[in-house]
């Protein structure tokens, strides 16, 4: 009945984001792509002793994190224009870069990121690519297949803007030719990008209102105070509020940031069911503010964590950015028991699923859910002594402990390397491209 292709996947601490939340000397038994059951691991080798066994009795196993927010259109433009805040940052270093990222680049990009929030543990990565459309072609379906490639989910979508002057139906090309590679995509699911408000004119604004009925809408709201004032003089609303009102949150919406926001946006997120991606280290790096996390999770909002762009992180680690969260809330509170290990442990797995309302299939350790599983090294140093698995996970390990990934019960990362690609020659390959874009783009 169960045949060759059942695997336990065996660790001291399973942590199942879930009920119970700890499996001690716990195994999961995957059978095809699906979780089959979660328990005892005498238990579970007793009764299938055919079953393939993966990792040690030390071993710390977790499901599959799920970046929230990111851009795989930075991908090439990392540790550059540290020194500005969001504006000025996107002034000197994304909009130079935008007309000159092409589907090779989004390729290559793509590889470069992904492996890297793969090896931190990412089994799912909601992006937002941000670039110009071109005229020899669509760009943003090379995010598409580069996940592909790896073995990674991804939730793909255009950051659309016409500020610098792109053509509406160009725009809608780029989004339509995306939504397609999606569509053909056993792991991508399409989403509306919308770079932020203060992007889009008008006229665009009700275009991509329009395109988002039925699908998924992913924006920036509400990141640095500027914004907040820019869309205040323009429509007389917080920008959450003049989403509510023009009825983009009828369609199931993942807003990143929400770091400039008062107690009636934290509302209307609530009530529109907005998920939330905070993303602790761009916004700690562009100086931009502390979002009001716990303030949001006691609304009842669900709040995941992104790493976001590597031009503004710059590194692509799910674990470091879960950390961070923490850190960050405590220092600026003062208050030690400011998110928990466990608090940001469930943001980076269940509550991430929350947020892009893909819960029913993924984000925990649960019978029927697809297995996108991460198992830690227990025989590494860091996790020698495990005395709070939550806080070895937050605090102790980072993703030099990520020994194996499984997404859809397919092996994609094994001893830390990826299986499906070659690091090695991603990154030679990125090195031309990027050195190509900088002086095309005339930064650097
Ligand atoms: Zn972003």
């Amino acid at each position: 009945m169960t045949g060759s292709s059942a695997t336990l996947i065996r660790g001291r601490h399973v942590l199942t984001a879930a009920d119970p939340a700890v499996v001690v000397d716990g195994a999961v038994r995957v059978v095809g792509d699906r979780i089959e059951e979660v328990g005892s691991f005498d238990e579970l080798s007793a009764r299938y002793p055919d079953d393939q066994v993966f990792g040690g009795p030390n071993d710390l196993v977790t499901p599959g994190f799920i970046n929230t927010h990111g851009h795989f259109s930075e991908a090439l433009i990392t540790g550059i224009a540290k020194d500005r805040t969001l504006w000025e940052w996107v002034a000197a270093l994304i909009g130079p870069v935008a007309p000159h990222l092409d589907d090779e680049i989004a390729y290559v990009g793509t590889l470069l990121g992904g492996i890297q929030m793969l090896q931190s543990g990412v089994t799912l990565a909601n992006d937002m690519f941000v670039c110009d459309p071109r005229p020899d072609g669509p760009t943003t379906p090379g995010v598409v297949r580069a996940l592909d490639e790896i073995g990674m989910r991804g939730i793909v979508s255009f950051g659309a803007g016409d500020i610098r002057g792109a053509k509406i139906e160009d725009i809608m090309a780029e989004h339509e030719a995306l939504a397609s590679a999606a569509e053909a995509s056993r792991l991508s699911k399409f989403r509306v990008g919308i770079a932020a408000l203060g992007a889009q004119s008008d006229e665009l604004y009700a275009e991509s209102l329009r395109y988002a009925e039925g699908q998924g809408v992913h924006i920036h709201l509400q990141e640095i105070r500027e914004e907040v004032t820019q869309v205040r003089l323009r429509h007389g609303v917080t920008p959450i509020e003049h989403c509510a009102r023009t009825g983009l949150f009828e369609s199931p919406t993942i807003a990143a940031h929400c770091v400039w926001i008062d107690r009636q946006d934290r509302r209307i997120l609530a009530d529109y069911r907005v998920g939330v991606a905070h993303n602790p280290v761009s916004n700690m790096i562009l100086a931009s503010g502390v979002a009001p996390v716990p303030e949001l999770l006691e609304e009842g909002v669900a709040v995941g964590i992104g790493v976001d762009g590597a031009a503004s992180n710059d590194r692509q680690d799910m674990i470091e950015a879960m950390k961070v969260a923490s850190l960050l809330q405590r220092v600026h509170r003062l208050q030690a028991t400011s998110l928990s290990g466990r608090d940001v442990f469930e943001m980076a797995t269940i509550g991430g699923a929350k947020a892009l309302g893909v819960d029913e299939q993924l984000g925990s350790l649960e019978s029927g859910k697809l297995a996108d599983i991460v198992s830690f090294d227990g025989d590494s140093l860091a996790l020698a002594n495990v005395h709070d698995p939550f806080g070895s996970v937050a605090f102790v390990a980072g993703s030099s402990e990520v020994n194996r990934v499984w997404i859809g019960g397919e092996i994609v990362l094994d001893g830390h390397d990826p299986v499906r690609v070659d690091p090695l020659e991603v990154a030679q390959r990125s090195r031309t491209l990027s050195k190509s874009l900088l002086e095309k783009a005339g930064v650097g």
